[in-house]
């Protein structure tokens, strides 16, 4: 019920690389027989990249570490290159804690950075993002869905906003990547942050779309790879795997969303019936297939996610990444909950593995867990039992 913070590689994904691990190990930027095999594997790969997102051409694909790696290379590559232009950038306030700690290095390197706040089911308010916009503004930067809540933004509206004021937009696509289409031309989206994790490939790899014409500096600097944009050797194993996954993602796409929809819909429609004071965070029905995000009052969500690990199940109350502070989700507090509101939240992110009878038996455990800590908790009241 995890899977926002992890997914399994795909088999098929996995056979993919295994050439590149065993016998075709040469390096990309060999001249011999085997490093040709190495860089067509490299070129055959940004191809289907390029085309899992629409991008206009193959060399708009850059790769990298991951995520966090492509939203650096975006906004701070961005950002460094633009800054006599400009040095006001605008993020959302429920972006994922990579885009807010680079808005923050930003703002200690000279930059200024407004963050647009967000409605009850974290959709942005568009109004908010045009009062914002100002002559030197440089950059947007939204996600398409958001990682904890699931809420999907209105990205083609914000970037007709920022075109008309010739502002370049990055979008993190993370979250939303392998569920639902992503049109980087139809969207007009400059600066597209993908993980290959998060498509069922292996960890570590990502990539950064950067649309002809977008300028960005390198954050990396080396041996020149990647349009000299991201120096290092390519990991080749790890880019054919994504590469994998893209097409895998865009073969199973449009049924597995069914699939995930249905039983998400299923699993919200039980819980808020069953289990009083119940609700559901973020948007209603614009929210990804696989997530059903919680919150109960007068709980306690780590005291709801230990009791559901001894019960055998693995559910998280937010972000994996911002699990090691004790503070409450910035993204649930952007929503206006209180910090006791967001505490009392749950998340669970369904995958390709996840089958009704797991959402059974979750529907099946948690009212009982509820209502045990809730008996517990010195927040609730006798008439609230
Ligand atoms: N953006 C979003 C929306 C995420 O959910 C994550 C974490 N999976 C990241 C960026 C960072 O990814 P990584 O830790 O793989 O670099």
């Amino acid at each position: 019920m995890d899977y926002q913070a992890s997914k399994p590689v795909d088999p098929a994904v996995f056979e993919a690389m295994k050439p590149f691990f065993l016998k075709k190990f040469a390096n990309a930027s060999s001249l011999h027989y085997d490093g040709d095999i190495a860089t067509q594997a490299l070129e055959d790969s940004r191809k289907k990249v390029a085309n899992f997102i629409n991008a206009a051409e193959p060399r708009e694909i850059i790769f990298t570490s991951g995520a966090t790696e492509s939203n650096n290379l975006a906004i701070i590559g961005h950002a460094m290159r633009n800054k006599r232009k400009g040095k006001h950038v605008i993020v959302s306030e429920v972006e994922h804690i990579s885009i807010h700690n680079i808005a923050k290095y930003l703002q200690k390197n000279g930059f200024e950075i407004s963050k647009i706040p967000v409605d009850f089911n974290g959709i942005i308010k568009l109004d908010k993002l045009k009062e914002k916009i100002r002559e030197d503004t440089i950059l947007i930067s939204v996600q398409l869905a958001n990682n904890e809540i699931g809420t999907i933004q209105p990205i083609e509206e914000i970037t007709k906003m920022a075109r008309e004021h010739g502002i370049v937009v990055h979008s993190d696509a993370v979250a939303a990547e392998g569920l639902i289409p992503i049109d980087v031309q139809q969207l007009k989206i400059d600066l597209l942050t993908l993980s290959s994790n998060d498509i069922y490939g292996p960890r570590g790899v990502g990539a950064l779309y950067i649309r002809k014409g977008v300028t960005v500096n390198p954050i990396i600097i080396g041996g020149g790879q990647e349009r000299g944009l991201r120096s290092g050797t390519e990991d080749v194993a790890g880019i054919v795997g994504m590469a994998k996954a893209t097409e895998l993602a865009q073969i199973s796409m449009t049924a597995e969303a069914k699939r995930l929809t249905e039983l998400r819909d299923y699993l919200i429609k039980n819980i808020l019936e069953i289990i009083p004071k119940s609700h559901l965070n973020g948007h209603p029905t614009k929210r990804l297939p696989n997530n059903a995000h919680f919150r109960f009052d007068y709980i306690e969500g780590e005291s709801l996610l230990l009791s559901l690990k001894d019960e055998g199940i693995s559910i998280a109350t937010g972000s994996a990444c911002s699990s090691k502070t004790l503070e409450p989700s910035h993204t649930l507090i952007s929503l206006g909950l209180l910090h006791e509101e967001a505490h009392g939240s749950l998340e669970v992110t369904m995958g390709q593995y996840t089958k009704k009878e797991h959402i059974d038996y979750l529907i099946e455990v948690l009212p009982g867990v509820v209502e045990r800590l809730r008996k517990l908790s010195p927040l609730t009241s006798e008439e609230d039992m």
